[in-house]
């Protein structure tokens, strides 16, 4: 640490006072590379006037600046000219912190390389340099500092070097914690701590408000906003979406030039015609003033780049999808607004509506089958589930087979139950394409029934909760027996399952029940089914979202997620599919043909996909 301090001090002295701002470096100094920013060429801070203030907040005594902010706003141009100005007229270390090492290095050679080639007064700090080392994808060194582009997610470099300027970029998006090391932002900045005159630019597009970082230091902030004047009534007003209207012809489309802003003090429609004049003139107002972190928040309302007709046209076709995943991505993207997790209950009385009388074992539109296999000291439990169009969703049966998995006819039970046929109300048949079996639980007696059935894609699964781990992951083979296990994001999963289980409007991302009790979804089904509930947790003073068990019995949750696993895994081609069953020939033979063994299906079925 000592060491540390030497070296700050000794940085400081023989530094000359700057006397540009980064926005006066940035007209003089920064290019914009061809092909890799809104508009190639000298950079002008007048395109875009609310980024002056942000970037000169640090030529003010201000340490840390927080910036909320959507896409195409230019935040990572605020960023790299940042970047510019502590290489060339204020050199010091630097630290460029992305969410993941392969960004960082692809930010390295898509952004950070062409920057220094196209600034002259960049380039000439590494021709000065000998040697090739000097300058790598991850480590530039420059005389008198370096810039460090490393991933949130790598921790020992994170607390390799001394930084005075860091430059945290999508913060978001970093882990959440990193095992045994704590919050990766922290530990960056623990690393600037001895420098009394560090520059910390945090900057993200925010993600869920509950959990994320961005709006945690926004809320530390003095949270500024742009207020730009009305050119009809010069009331100086922020832009939001709530003031966002258009109008639609008598089908309800889209009317071409109509998307404006409503003033909300004259009513008067501010259009994109009249956006340039009123950045000019706009001013950045603090909402907070017993907070000293300057903090601005900028959406791409203001953007120079992106018109409103854009805007609304994207908006009416994301409502018009009814996607939430898109909503939300708007919302965070285009907005620059947090989303809020709605960690609601699920409404079971709702469920009664999603229940149907099934003609056969198969209701029309089933394309596909998966089954979820969950093993238990004393049964198996299993769950196949039928995949149509559009994510459509048919719960098929719910079943199980009792007796101690440690003995060889549950198994043989089990094997009947994935190798048959099921059958349509006109007698065609489609066959379990994929299932996965949970191995957390006498793995290896789970390992010697998939093994063997692997090219029936019969796959070892073992669930992990946490978030951001994806519902399907590599398949790992690194056990004693090398058999290959599926690690399934078992939260994701959760939440899939969850967010259709709420959409109640049949079609897209529905999920079905049978009506028929024969299927093995009675009440005690659907308490399982609504066993857990996704709550905020506070560990280690972090927060984020887990799943809670609210009842001890969840296996028809667990062998949902597992079938689901399985559509996921198999990503089969729905169409190709449909087109084959089409052409199928209805079957007329009894059913029972196919109670044993797979040589009956695959002869009788229609082939595996
Ligand atoms: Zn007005």
């Amino acid at each position: 640490m000592k060491m540390n301090k030497v070296i700050a001090a000794a940085l400081s002295v023989l530094k000359p006072k700057p006397i540009l701002t980064i926005s006066d470096w940035a007209d003089k100094y920064r290019y914009i590379a061809r092909g890799t920013g809104p508009e190639p060429g000298l950079w002008k801070t007048s395109r875009a006037p609310y980024t002056k203030e942000i970037m000169d907040a640090f030529s003010t005594s201000a340490n840390i600046v927080v910036v909320m902010a959507s896409s195409q706003v230019g935040k990572t141009e605020i960023a790299l000219n940042m970047m510019g100005y502590y290489m060339a007229e204020d050199p010091s270390p630097i630290m460029y912190l992305m969410p993941t090492e392969g960004m960082a290095s692809d930010f390295s050679k898509t952004r950070v390389d062409p920057t220094i080639t196209a600034c002259k007064v960049l380039n000439t700090l590494f021709q000065q340099n000998a040697k090739k080392t000097d300058n790598t994808i991850e480590l530039k060194t420059f005389p008198s500092g370096y810039l460090a582009l490393y991933g949130a997610s790598t921790p020992t470099k994170l607390a390799s070097k001394p930084i005075r300027v860091l430059i945290a970029d999508e913060v978001d998006r970093y882990p959440r914690e990193l095992k045994g090391e704590g919050d990766p932002l922290k530990l960056a900045l623990q690393r600037t701590t001895n420098f009394w005159n560090r520059k910390v630019l945090i900057i993200s597009t925010p993600t869920v408000k509950e959990t994320s970082s961005i709006v945690e230091w926004f809320d530390k902030s003095d949270k500024r906003y742009y207020n730009v004047p009305c050119p009809h009534c010069n009331t100086y007003i922020v832009l939001n979406w709530d003031s966002m209207k258009w109008e639609t012809d008598s089908d309800g489309n889209y009317i071409k030039d109509s998307a404006h802003l409503e003033c909300p003090s004259c009513e008067g429609k501010i259009y994109d015609g009249h956006k340039e004049a009123l950045l000019q003139d706009g001013v950045w107002i603090k909402t907070d003033l017993n907070k000293n972190i300057p903090g601005f928040h900028i959406s791409s309302l203001y953007s120079s780049w992106v018109t409103f007709e854009e805007l609304v046209n994207e908006y009416i076709e994301i409502a018009d999808s009814e996607d939430n995943a898109k909503m939300r991505e708007f919302l965070n993207l285009k907005l620059g607004e947090p989303f809020e997790a709605i960690v609601e209950d699920l409404d079971i009385e709702l469920l009664e509506s999603h229940k149907f009388e099934y003609d056969a074992e198969l209701p029309e539109g089933v394309l596909y089958l998966t089954c979820g296999v969950d093993v238990q000291d004393n049964r198996l439990e299993y769950q196949i589930l039928g995949w149509g169009e559009n994510n459509q969703c048919w719960v098929i049966t719910n079943q199980m087979i009792i007796g101690s998995p440690e003995q060889d006819d549950v198994w043989d039970s089990l094997d009947g139950v994935i190798c048959r046929g099921y059958s349509f109300a006109d007698g065609r048949k489609l066959p379990i394409s994929a299932s996965c079996v949970d191995s957390g639980y006498l793995a290896d007696r789970v390992y010697k029934f998939t093994t063997p059935r692997e090219h029936l894609r019969v796959a070892a699964v073992k669930g992990f909760g946490g978030e951001g781990i994806p519902i399907i992951n590599n398949l790992s083979s690194k056990n004693r027996t090398y058999t290959k296990v599926m690690k399934v994001g078992v939260d994701a999963a959760k939440a899939v399952i969850y967010a259709r289980l709420r959409n109640h409007t049949k079609g897209k991302n529905y999920i079905y029940f049978p009506l028929n009790i024969t299927h093995g979804c009675g009440d005690e089904y659907y308490k399982q089914l609504n066993s857990e509930r996704r709550v905020l947790d506070l560990k280690h003073g972090v927060k984020r979202f887990i799943w809670k068990k609210i009842r001890d019995r969840n296996e028809a949750l667990d062998t949902f997620v597992y079938a689901l696993a399985a559509y996921e895994m198999a990503a089969p081609n729905l169409e190709y599919i449909k087109e084959q069953l089409a052409n199928q020939q209805f079957e007329t033979e009894d059913d029972d043909d196919y109670a044993d063994g797979e040589e009956n299906l695959i002869s009788s079925g229609i082939k595996l996909y």
